[in-house]
Order: structure tokens, then sequence, then C-alpha cells
């Protein structure tokens, strides 16, 4: 790891002033920076803790939506009775992540912000060649082990998953990313890879994300995360998916959905087609099937990541159904 200066910003102003330094990194729960620091990824010259900034932990829900200081921890924002009860899927997205003690750290700008899993990314001694990391030096994962690696969104320069499991949930139920007055519309907050994959999203330097809003809707109310992965806990999602329905008067007749891959997309992805494909539909098993394989159009495997393009379908599927099945209980009419 290499030596830095550490400045504890006093206020906004100063965040983004001292953030627009040359090789500067803002530090909120530090477990990601920290993380890339000792491999070799970062290597901040400033480091500008924000952790002390007021106001910006603090977390409201209304009628109309919910508004998320980006401060605000992951586990406090799980455990919030408003985001539990309005967007029940933010909640369990928030707690499928990571670890307790990473949640207990971890904060809601950070989590956007988190890199790809990709092992060669994160070893530069062994692996020169990545594109994300050193723009033209090539791709160490194509051609090689991509089990992780994703099927949806890939360019020839980068094949790498964006790994964060409430990003799919936000991206699903339509967030908006604050950054001071500017907000951007999370779906175009992350950036495809194409030729420049190093450029993950728009924040120019000394820009603070400072908060994350979401607006209200029966379908974020009616919504679940489904995380699939190689063991219960403390694992990245191999698929995983975001849902939400709302249904007619008849209870059955789907009036919106919505749906949100995780673990297999190079950015958190959603999936228009499964859900115009079940708009005005009956909620019925084999539809849902049906509807859910669109869920992988355009995917292109890379070898060991093939078994995704089964599986995300399965996914989307299951979380879709288990929701059918809280409409069972809660009406006592059958989906
Ligand atoms: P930091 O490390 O402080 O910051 C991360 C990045 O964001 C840095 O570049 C920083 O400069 C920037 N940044 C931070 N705040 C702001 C801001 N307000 N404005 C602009 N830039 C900002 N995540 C999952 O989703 N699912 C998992 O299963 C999961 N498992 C994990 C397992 C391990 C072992 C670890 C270490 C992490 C795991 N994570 C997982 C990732 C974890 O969720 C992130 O590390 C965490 O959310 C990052 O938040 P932070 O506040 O610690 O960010
Ligand atoms: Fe780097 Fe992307 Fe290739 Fe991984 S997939 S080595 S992050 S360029």
């Amino acid at each position: 790891m290499r030596d830095f200066a550490y400045h504890r910003a006093g206020s906004l102003d100063e965040a983004r002033r001292l953030a627009a330094l040359p090789a500067a990194a803002l530090l909120a729960g530090g477990t990601t920076l920290i993380d890339l620091a000792k491999c070799g990824v970062a290597e901040p010259e400033t480091v500008v803790d924000i952790t002390r900034l007021p106001g910006l932990d603090t977390i409201t829900v209304s009628e109309a939506g919910a508004s998320i200081g980006a401060l605000a921890r992951m586990s406090r924002v799980a455990e919030h009775p408003g985001i539990k009860a309005q967007f029940p899927a933010v909640s369990e997205a928030l707690l499928k992540g990571a670890s307790a003690q990473l949640r207990n750290m971890a904060t809601i700008g950070g989590n956007l912000l988190q890199r790809t899993r990709c092992a060669y990314f994160r070893d530069p001694a062994a692996f020169p060649a990545c594109n994300k990391r050193e723009p033209g030096s090539g791709c160490s994962a194509i051609g090689g082990v991509t089990r992780n690696h994703a099927i949806l969104g890939t360019s020839e320069a980068c094949i790498a998953t964006y790994p964060g499991d409430l990003a799919a949930a936000l991206v699903a139920f339509d967030a908006v990313v604050h950054i001071g007055e500017r907000q951007v519309p999370i779906d175009d907050f992350f950036l495809l890879p194409g030729t420049t994959p190093d450029r993950e999203h728009p924040l120019a330097p000394g820009e603070v994300i400072t908060a994350v809003s979401l607006p209200a809707s029966e379908a974020a109310r009616r919504s679940t995360y489904l995380k699939v992965r190689d063991r219960q806990s403390y694992e990245f999602a191999a698929a995983s998916a975001a849902v939400g329905i709302a249904f007619e008067a008849d209870g059955r007749t789907i009036r919106d959905i919505r749906v949100a891959l995780g673990g297999v997309a190079t950015k958190p992805w959603r999936a228009r087609a499964v859900e115009d494909a079940l708009k005005g539909r009956p909620l019925e098993a084999e539809a849902v099937r049906q509807a859910s394989r669109l869920a992988v159009e355009g995917a292109v495997a890379h070898g060991d990541n093939a078994y995704k393009i089964d599986l995300a379908p399965r996914v989307v599927a299951r979380a879709i159904l288990s929701l059918s099945e809280t409409v069972g209980k809660n009406s006592g009419e059958t989906a």
C-alpha cells in the first residue's frame, strides 16, 4: 500500500475541493477502498474522509417514496421500518450482501461504487493486462477463468460483472442518484464498458454522491430480492433478481412488474423485455417461465460462465413466482 495524505472533510464543499485533487479518493466506510489499496488497484495520493459530514446519513420514508443519505450504513437502511415496508427488495438485497460487520461499516454511496470482483482486475502484480485498470492493456479474463464473469452488456474490452446487490433493487424501482443538485436516473448512472471499461459512472472529479431517492410504488411494496450464490452467506451473486409486482383489482392480472438482474451483467440490468411480456397477463407459472427467458436476450457466454444463461431466467421466474405465493397467502387467491 502506498503512502497517502489523509484529510477529514468538515463540509461538503471542502470534500468536493479535496476530491478534485489529482489521484484523490473519498473514504466512506472504506470496505472497498482499503481492500483495493491493499491489493494495489487503488493508489490514492489523497484520501478524503467524508464520514463526519453532517446530514448525509439521513433516511426518510414517506408515502411519496424514500430518500437515503449517501453516508447511511447498509445495516441501518436494511433495518429501517419504512424501507422494509415500502421497499422490501431493497432491504433484502442489503441483508444478502457482504457480512454483518461489513454492513455496519459500509455506506450506500460507497456500495454503489464498489468495483468488480474480477480476479484479474484485483491482482495487478500477476495480471498486468486489464483494460479497466490500465486502458488499452488488454483483458486477462477473456480466454481465462470466467465462472463469475458477465453474460450481458459485455464488450471486447471487458466482461467484468458489476457485483453489487443493492443496485439491482434500485434499478428495478427507478431510483435516482443525487450528486448535490445534479440528479441522475440510476440506469444512466452505471455505464456499459464499451471501449472504455475504466469509466464506470458519470461522476466528475470532485463530485460527491449525496443521496439516493426512490419513488414509492405498489410494485416496490410487493417486491423481493432472490440471490443465488455458491454458498448461502458472505458471497457475491452468481445470479440474482430484484422483482416487484402490482396486480389489477382481480388480484391475478399483472398491472405493473419490475425485474432487474444482478451478478450476470456488466451493470445492474433491468430486464424490460420480461416486464413487457408479462404486463396485462394473468400470473401463471408457465407464462412466467417463458417470459423469464427474455431476461438473457442477447447474452454472450465466455466459456465457464455459460451456466448463467440457464440460471438467470430460473432465478427471475422463481423470484416472480415467490411473489405470487404471497398473493395467495394475503388474499386467499391462487396465482
Ligand atoms: P468505500 O470503500 O468507502 O468507498 C468505495 C468507493 O466509493 C471509493 O472509490 C470511494 O471513493 C467512493 N465513494 C464512497 N462514498 C462516496 C460518495 N458519497 N460519493 C462519491 N464517491 C464515494 N457487496 C454486495 O453488494 N454484495 C456482497 O455480497 C458483498 N460482499 C462483500 C464481501 C467482502 C469480503 C467485502 C470486502 C465487500 C463485499 N461487498 C459486497 C461490497 C461492499 O458492499 C462494499 O465494499 C461497500 O458497500 C462499500 O461501501 P463503503 O462505504 O465501505 O465504500
Ligand atoms: Fe479487467 Fe474487465 Fe478483463 Fe476483468 S474482465 S481483466 S476487469 S478488462
